[in-house]
């Protein structure tokens, strides 16, 4: 009975700690190369739709994009985001703060 009860705390506790935690950063950029506002809002659109993408701001006028996503997976979000970038607004660069 007793090896019964151990057997599944232990299994509940292994988990718990394979639950991977969720760490969500908020990042700045310089974006230059867009011509108009309109352009600014499409690439938001576009880049909303990247996996992993938590919200999205560009703002044309400061030239400024802010990007929330999962920090663990920097890497490949901004990846995916460079990529749409090239796709959408091939003359825009992008620059962190
Ligand atoms: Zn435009």
């Amino acid at each position: 009975m007793s090896k019964n009860n151990d057997y599944t705390i232990k299994n509940s506790k292994k988990n718990l700690r394979g639950k991977r935690e969720e760490n969500i950063m908020n990042t700045k950029y310089k974006i230059k190369g867009l011509d108009c506002a309109n352009c600014a809002a499409e690439l938001e659109r576009a880049i909303q739709k990247v996996e992993g993408i938590e919200e999205v701001n560009i703002n044309f006028i400061t030239e400024r994009m802010e990007l929330k996503y999962d920090e663990n997976n920097e890497e490949e979000i901004m990846k995916k985001v460079k990529k749409v970038i090239k796709r959408e607004e091939p003359d825009v660069i992008i620059e962190k703060i």
